[in-house]
């Protein structure tokens, strides 16, 4: 049998990952790429590889959350405006944040998660990858009553679903972390989880995928696709490509495409923030490991040896606007938290866009009606954990394989 052409649209790590793991199960692969291989929400993301953390749609925290949404100093923020599709995603987000549905979530994505992290070890160790990789957990710290007790519900919800989670009293997790301050209360440490630094793990399977014989073009803006027995694309230059199927990995930009299919994916760009410090020539981060800092959910990533700031959800539009307000929020935040802080230098500000679906589960599989064209998005803030085993999933797919995990949860067509 001659081998599958299959074009992937897109080259954030999701789609790098699709075009990886079609490569390994022989597939011809082209990437089409309209800006440059690992530059959008891949690019600067808290490089935290968290299978098993529970999703966004949370009923007690994000109802929450949902009441304070316009005051632009909490984590979740929304620009006030007139956006009808935003409310409508909205209500349905909230809707969605469940107990019930919290369960039925964490059922479909822990599977997901366990398999995620055998593929980053395979791949790691296979293919030799320089991306920083560590697989040594990260903490999530807190300062509250509050805080603890959110901490405690995710740690049940990740032990009964099988993945570790040891809570950890002030005192214990201040004697693992030095530069904690003395107003953290306690922690909890999740040890099957690792980081690594995302851009550069993206480029690395990039690169692997071209060693395979695959092609990646940049500056190739996908403009149509067309679905049926044959489908095919057109690129901004008019250039018509066949193929014997397409895969659909344009993140936060997958509305447009999807809809000419008749698809309507509610995705919602939800834009994070990083800032990157240094600590001067030969001052390594002021942080032996990675931390979450409970109440404000800003990652702190020591990485490529600065600390990488990351976190705060705004939903302002599908733009790069970047406020300096929720920039300085990442810095006040870890201070709080952090000794030393106040002692770096800012290399780095970056703002990028995750594709957030209402129901809080990403979207993998064919497109209603389509045969041939397949959707790989919608992975909020677990792209990079989720990234191995959604191109394995989509490789399943397209090959004709059966899926080695269920994908019914995630299957476009549940919108
Ligand atoms: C602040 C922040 C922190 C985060 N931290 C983590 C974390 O610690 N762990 C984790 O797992 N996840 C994290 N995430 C989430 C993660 O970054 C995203 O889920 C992931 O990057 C999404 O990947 P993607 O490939 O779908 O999208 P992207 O990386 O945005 O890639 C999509 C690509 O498609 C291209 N494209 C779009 N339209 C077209 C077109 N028409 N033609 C051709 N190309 C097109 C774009 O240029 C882009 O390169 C974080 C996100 C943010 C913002």
């Amino acid at each position: 049998m001659s081998k599958p052409r299959v074009i992937v649209v897109g080259g954030g790590v999701i789609g790098i990952c699709c075009a990886y793991y079609l490569s390994k199960r022989n597939a011809t692969v082209v990437v089409l790429e309209r800006d440059a291989f690992g530059k959008g929400a891949s690019y600067g993301n808290a490089g935290v590889i968290a299978a098993g953390h529970p999703p966004m749609n949370k009923p007690d925290r994000v109802k929450y959350a949902l009441t304070k949404v316009f005051d632009s100093t909490t984590p979740l923020y929304i620009a006030p405006r007139f956006d009808p599709a935003l409310a409508a995603w909205l209500w349905r987000f909230s809707a969605n944040c469940t107990a019930q549905k919290l369960e039925t979530n964490m059922s479909a994505l822990a599977p997901l998660g366990h398999t995620t992290l055998e593929l980053f070890a395979q791949l790691i160790t296979e293919e030799e990858l320089d991306c920083g990789y560590q697989a040594s957990g990260y903490y999530e710290v807190y300062r509250t009553e509050q805080g603890a007790a959110h901490a405690r519900q995710d740690v049940t919800l990740m032990c009964a679903n099988g993945f570790g989670a040891a809570m950890l009293t002030g005192e214990e997790v201040g004697a693992r972390l030095a530069s904690l301050k003395n107003s953290v209360t306690g922690g909890v440490y999740f040890p099957d989880a690792a980081t690594c630094d995302p851009y550069r793990f993206v480029m690395e399977v990039a690169e692997r995928v071209r060693r395979a014989g695959g092609r990646l073009e940049v500056g190739q803006a996908v403009t149509e696709v067309e679905g049926g027995a044959h489908p095919a694309v057109r690129v901004a230059t008019g250039e018509r490509l066949e193929a014997d199927a397409v895969v659909l990995a344009t993140g936060a930009y997958s509305l447009q495409l999807a809809r000419q299919l008749g698809c309507r994916l509610p995705i919602q760009p939800g834009k994070g923030y990083h800032r990157d410090l240094d600590f001067g020539k030969d001052n390594a981060p002021p942080l032996e490991a990675t931390c979450v800092l409970g109440e404000t959910s800003v990652f702190c990533t020591p990485m490529s040896g600065r600390l990488r700031l990351a976190g705060t959800m705004e939903f302002s539009g599908l733009n790069h606007r970047m406020r300096p307000s929720r920039l300085a929020q990442l810095t006040t935040a870890a201070d709080q938290y952090l000794s030393g802080i106040g002692a770096s230098r800012i290399t780095s500000e970056w703002c990028g866009l995750r594709p957030c679906t209402p129901d809080g589960l990403p979207v993998v599989g064919r497109l209603p009606g389509q045969t041939k064209v397949f959707a790989a998005t919608g992975h909020a803030m677990t792209g990079l954990t989720l990234g191995p085993v959604t191109g394995s999933l989509v490789a399943d797919l397209v090959t004709g394989a059966t899926p080695a995990n269920d994908d019914t949860a995630l299957a476009p067509a549940r919108f």
